[in-house]
């Protein structure tokens, strides 16, 4: 417990939220007959996924709600990525047998990773589950919602080459109404030895740029300033229109996006280190609304480590593009990682590497784990699995400590700064201050004055710890 508390104390408020906590769907009431209630666990990837879910749900005349209790259909969107992931959920299932006691035709459905991974094992292993579909196949929803409703088991695992629901518009969830996340591609084909993501998502496919932009500009005509353009690999996203006369990389689109308006605010994420370009990193200098904030994970600062876990660069390069990040868009831009404790025959020297590479890059956050080894991946099937829990842990709080001191380290010179800060609402301390962030994704909280949700505001910050920046209001330009 303690390991899981250190952990997120470096994180962001925001991103405290998403580790510990599923998403729950809001209650919206259309005058609908029947209710669904969805909860999200897991990558951003799969909380977008969950607005499609409810998107394809509503046109079946679905209200949803916050309420399990009142549901008449209640969906877990699930991650597989570790196994206390898996187990989540599995503790999720258990209270839910109540539920159908008091309700019995409340039919319960499992969606996402876990279900992927899992396939018809769910519904042997999980009595209470009526429905099981993976991440490709929610088109299907409405089929499989009649099916279990006949009182049927239903599934769909199927995953598709070219599937990306592009012509779906996602019902925002839990939005905050400033900023929302797009999805650009799907699946992934690098088979990191570690990761499950290839077996449950599927092959790497790219969604039509035109829809992303219609997406984008129909979310700033609703008041959103902020939107989150998402891949597991965005750097190696590649379009091809039909006839093969037009194909946009990913430096075009987020130019295209940017070039929407300069009052939305364009993030990314995730960039794979063998991928990512200078090309994009010119196009981020380009323009003001493109976020100075890369999310470059390393996993590891060994390269024989990072060999075995087929990240296919090497300690060098992974410098080398920090180098680039710092050349072309300079020290402020703010740069996090992904790090993975104790993998397969990982020595002390090796995990040394990994504590080196942080100080050399001096990263403002991290996402940090122990290694979980996951059934049927390259490395559960090649690799042992043999670095004591104990060890790995050990290892996980020496990167977090590390981690830590960065935090701080980069928030100092920060004080006496003035930031550009897009609001999100209220500060989650008190309702007198506002929190939204700065360029470099860092959180900045302030009092709120006559300031409101969607305003950019500039602020001069005055104090800091390891995870928030604290400031006060210059202007409302
Ligand atoms: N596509 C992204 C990338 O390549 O950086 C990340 C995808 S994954 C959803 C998020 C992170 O989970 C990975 O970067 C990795 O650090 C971590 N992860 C994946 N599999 C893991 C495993 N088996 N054990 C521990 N951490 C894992
Ligand atoms: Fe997993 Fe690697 Fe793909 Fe990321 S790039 S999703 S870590 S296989």
């Amino acid at each position: 417990m303690e390991r899981i508390v250190q952990q997120l104390d470096i994180l962001t408020e925001t991103d405290k939220e998403a580790c510990e906590l599923p998403r729950i769907s809001k209650d919206e009431n259309r005058g609908n007959h029947r209710k669904m209630y969805i909860e999200s666990y897991g990558c951003q990837m799969n909380f977008a996924d969950s607005e499609i879910v409810t998107a394809i749900l509503q046109e079946q005349g679905f209200d949803t709600t916050s309420d399990f209790t009142q549901a008449d259909v209640i969906l877990l969107n699930t991650c597989a990525i570790r196994e206390n992931a898996e187990q989540k959920v599995r503790n999720r299932l258990k209270h839910l047998v109540n539920v159908k006691q008091k309700r019995p035709g409340t039919l319960i459905g499992v969606l996402g990773c876990m279900a992927e991974r899992l396939k018809s094992r769910f519904l042997e292993e999980e009595r209470i589950v009526d429905m099981v579909v993976g991440p490709d196949a929610y088109r299907d929803l409405p089929r499989l919602l009649e099916e279990a409703d006949g009182g049927q088991k239903a599934m769909n695992v199927f995953l598709s080459r070219d599937e990306t629901y592009a012509d779906i518009s996602p019902v925002r969830l839990n939005s905050n109404g400033v900023t929302a996340f797009i999805s650009i591609m799907r699946g992934c084909d690098n088979m990191c030895s570690f990761c499950v993501v290839p077996f449950t998502r599927g092959r790497e496919r790219s969604r039509d740029p035109y829809s992303i932009l219609a997406e984008a500009q129909d979310l700033f005509s609703k008041g959103y300033r902020e939107v989150s353009l998402l891949g597991q690999n965005v750097d190696s996203y590649q379009w091809t229109s039909e006839d093969g006369a037009e194909t946009v990389n990913f430096a075009q689109l987020l130019e295209r996006v940017a070039q929407l308006d300069p009052d939305l605010r364009v993030r990314f994420t995730t960039s794979h280190p063998k991928d990512f370009t200078d090309e994009v990193l010119h196009t981020m200098a380009a323009y003001e609304n493109i976020c100075k904030y890369i999310h470059l994970p390393a996993q590891s600062g060994n390269s024989r480590i990072l060999k075995l876990m087929n990240r296919t660069y090497d300690r060098d390069w992974y410098m080398d593009r920090i180098a680039a990040i710092r050349r072309i868009l300079g020290n402020e831009c703010g740069i996090s990682t992904d790090m993975i404790a104790g993998f397969c025959s990982e020595t002390e020297e090796e995990h040394q590497d990994s504590i080196s590479l942080m100080e050399t890059v001096q990263y403002d956050f991290a996402y940090m784990f122990a290694y979980s080894e996951r059934p049927n991946t390259p490395a559960a099937k090649k690799l042992a699995d043999d670095i004591p829990n104990e060890v790995k842990i050990r290892r996980l709080n020496e990167i977090i400590a590390t981690q830590r001191k960065h935090s701080l380290q980069r928030n100092l010179p920060d004080i006496g700064q003035v930031y550009k800060v897009l609001v999100e609402g209220f500060s989650k301390r008190s309702d007198a201050d506002l929190q939204g962030r700065n360029s470099a994704n860092k959180v900045v909280v302030f009092p709120k004055k006559h300031y409101q949700k969607g305003d950019y505001v500039f602020v001069r910050i005055t104090d800091c710890n390891s995870a928030t920046l604290i400031g006060e209001a210059l202007s409302n330009e």
